[in-house]
């Protein structure tokens, strides 16, 4: 697929070896075909003359036949960097996949990814199918293009389903990259945006890998981990676990299917309904001993973490896991008090309500906070009488193994809280199963919509803790430090790899520029480096394939003019460069149109808005599809409360920024999710209500 106006064709069609002539040459070609491009988007085919192309291009139509000879070689030029420059970021996305189902992904990604997927692109890519089947060259550069993509994806799909399956899956992606390009392309740009396209391939490849490589055994329900295979022939059968900031391999994991799934609910079913038997306080005081050996473990566990995540050590020691002993504390000392509640009905009859378990639950966790998450998904689960299945995210999936080894240490009984391992897939085989009864993700946005979709089919309830791109509001009246410390806690903790970060910081207009001085001094002071020193500030990023996007939105910020202040690069010194290590970045003169102010990026980037007036400043704030969290700074106690109550968010913060503690419930509205996790409100995602009516007279019946 064709690239936007924001990426530049010029890096990946570069000339290696090339002498000063040939990159003068390069650079006037690659200029008349951008020019070229922009010709497309705006007036089509028929209108992108040479002469029109030298009139753009401010030169002689002379020099466009010098390069190109005739219309149809001009546009054949184009269409070929095009489509060369979509090989390049393929390449570059498979350095980084490390298995066949990462390569199919990063074929989507490449082919759909927000660098390529807009109006300028689409439209310029439209103009060229347009004239495909008249024009020789442009068929050629067509049948290269979708031959490279098929077989690509062929030689991935064979090593994870069998050879016809595998022809036909990708021919049938392959149309439907095809297809939901066009589709956005003709609706203009209404039906679709690159993240749903994604999300919707990869939901159908995930979909249609599952159906493939379902073991019949386990379909039959005759589960039993031992005897049955635990992948489909070809399918991906384990996870290599990394240390992003080193590369070094950490371990090597089996890849859980169908069968040990299905093994894991047979027994999690079995489990709960002794566990949901217990007294509650008896389910609080293991809790409470789980939180304990938590505690005692706090080093052991952290440097886990740190290795795994690529998190600073002096985090992960002070919040990681602490938080997930605080979230097992504070669940276990609520078990207790679980109640139903007692309605008077009259002398007749009185009603009650009981507060039962849901069964067996699921728990999906994201990356970032692999530890917090399974103690924050799993606390409030047991305590209410449920046994969890757990599955940790692929990159990060050992210390959810440890809080498991924990538990049983504790004295939970086996199978009430089980861990499975894998990919999307695993994840799916939960979110269909019909034994499960909950499924609670932590994830981004377009598997949330995958997972509702697909607990649908069994009615599941959902919680989901999505993604955010959520407003900070910094008024005149704040207290400058204060909320310049909230914009770098809000941006740039665990290299800003957190959910509810605060990275549109609204500033107004009176002190942006006192604010953006302070913020860069700050910035410029913080410590990036290895991970495991006690003194870094900043670690690296989960994955290369994380950072290969962080840093392709921070390019496209400063092509889409934000004003670079300080970072905006990958750090490479010494032992940095065998890691995912990009150093904290501050844009100023952002506007809310920019990507870096609409798309979540999940890395240390700060964009600074300004604003002039509290009505503009909420309106815009709220502009976004995104509900996680917002921030305001004001020492206006009047202000504070009217404009947080405007804010369309589910966690909000006044003069703070990202601190969580349990007691408060924690999620978004819109797109950042359903339901919350900690609090009291918890407590309610993990049970269902029983309404009992007791009867305390004789029938009165007209029978
Ligand atoms: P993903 O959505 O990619 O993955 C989350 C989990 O879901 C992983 O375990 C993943 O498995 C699994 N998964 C992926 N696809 C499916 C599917 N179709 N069915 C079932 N399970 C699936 O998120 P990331 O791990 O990349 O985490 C980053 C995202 O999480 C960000 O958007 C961030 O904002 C959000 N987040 C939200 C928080 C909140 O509380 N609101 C807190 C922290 C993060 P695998 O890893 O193998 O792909």
């Amino acid at each position: 697929m064709p690239l936007n106006s924001q990426s530049t064709i010029r890096d990946p069609v570069a000339r290696r070896n090339a002498s000063p002539r040939d990159e003068s040459e390069d650079a006037r070609r690659v200029q008349l075909i951008e020019v070229t491009i922009d010709s497309l988007a705006e007036v089509g085919y028929l209108g992108t003359t040479l002469a029109e192309i030298a009139r753009r291009a401010d030169v002689s139509p002379g020099l466009v036949a010098h390069y190109f000879g005739d219309k149809d070689g001009l546009l054949e030029a184009a269409f070929r960097t095009l489509a060369r420059v979509v090989a390049v970021r393929m390449r570059e996305r498979f350095a980084l996949a490390r298995s066949p189902r990462a390569r199919v992904q990063a074929v989507i990604d490449a082919n759909l990814g927000p660098e390529n997927f807009d109006r300028r692109t689409g439209n310029a890519w439209l103009a060229f199918w347009g004239q495909v089947l008249h024009v020789e060259g442009l068929k050629r550069v067509q049948r290269a293009y979708q031959r490279r993509m098929l077989s690509n994806l062929r030689s991935d799909l064979r090593r994870m389903i069998p050879g016809e399956a595998s022809r036909s899956l990708a021919a049938m992606i392959a149309a439907m990259i095809d297809g939901v390009w066009l589709r956005a392309a003709l609706s203009e740009w209404q039906e679709a945006d690159s993240e749903s396209a994604r999300a919707l391939l990869t939901a159908f490849v995930e979909g249609r890998l599952l159906e493939l490589t379902r073991s019949p055994a386990a379909e039959a329900g005759q589960a039993s981990a031992d005897r049955l295979p635990r992948h489909a022939p070809g399918a991906e059968t384990s996870i290599r676990v990394i240390n992003p900031a080193s590369g070094e391999e950490l371990a090597v994991l089996a890849v859980d299917g169908p069968a040990q799934v299905d093994v894991a609910v047979v027994k999690a079913r079995a489990a709960q309904k002794q566990w949901a038997a217990e007294t509650s306080a008896a389910r609080g005081r293991i809790l409470q001993r789980a939180a304990q050996l938590l505690r005692g473990r706090n080093d052991e566990l952290a440097e886990l973490e740190t290795r795994n995540t690529g998190k600073p050590i002096q985090e992960t020691r002070s919040v990681d896991v602490i938080s997930g002993a605080e979230c097992l504390e504070y669940f276990g000392g609520l078990a207790a008090g679980l109640a139903g509640e007692h309605l008077d009905l009259g002398p007749k009859a009185f009603g009650y309500t009981r507060r039962e378990p849901l069964g067996v639950v699921a728990g999906i966790g994201a990356w970032n906070y692999p530890l917090q998450i399974a103690c924050w998904k799993s606390a409030p689960a047991l305590a209410c009488g449920n046994a969890m299945i757990f599955k940790p995210a692929e990159l990060t999936p050992l210390t959810a193994l440890k809080l498991a080894e924990i538990y049983r240490e504790a004295g939970l009984p086996e199978g009430v809280f089980q861990v499975v391992q894998g990919f999307a897939a695993t994840g799916q085989l939960l979110t269909r199963h019909p034994g499960i009864r909950k499924i609670s993700l932590t994830g981004e946005v377009g598997t949330g919509k995958a997972v509702m979709a697909d607990a649908a089919a069994t009615l599941k309830q959902v919680t989901l803790e999505l993604g955010g791109k959520s407003p900070l509001i910094v008024f005149e009246d704040a207290h400058l430090d204060n909320a310049v410390a909230g914009a770098l806690l809000g941006n740039f903790y665990s290299a800003g790899e957190v959910c509810s970060n605060g990275t549109r910081v609204f500033v107004h207009k009176r002190i942006r520029a006192e604010f953006v001085e302070r913020l860069r001094v700050r910035t410029a002071a913080m410590r990036v480096g290895d991970p495991l020193d006690p003194a870094t500030q900043v670690g690296a990023l989960i994955s290369g394939e994380h950072m290969q996007k962080v840093l392709g939105l921070i390019a496209l910020g400063r092509a889409q003019g934000a004003r670079l202040v300080i970072g905006g690069s990958r750090l490479t010194a010494g032992a940095l460069a065998r890691g995912c290590f990009v150093a904290p970045t501050v844009f100023d003169a952002c506007h809310d149109d920019m990507d870096i102010v609409r798309q979540e990026i999940f890395g240390p980037v700060m964009s600074v808005l300004e604003f002039d007036d509290e009505e503009e400043v909420i309106a815009r704030a709220n502009a976004t599809e995104f509900g996680l969290a917002a921030g305001v700074f004001t020492n206006d106690l009047t202000r504070a409360h009217r404009v947080i109550a405007r804010l369309e968010a589910g966690t909000c913060w006044i003069n703070h920024y990202n601190i969580t503690p349990v007691e408060l419930p924690f999620g978004g509205v819109k797109m950042s999710g359903l339901g919350r996790e900690n609090g009291r409100a918890a407590l309610e995602h993990y049970t269902q209500l029983k309404s009992v009516y007791v009867a305390m007279a004789d029938i009165d019946s007209p029978y």
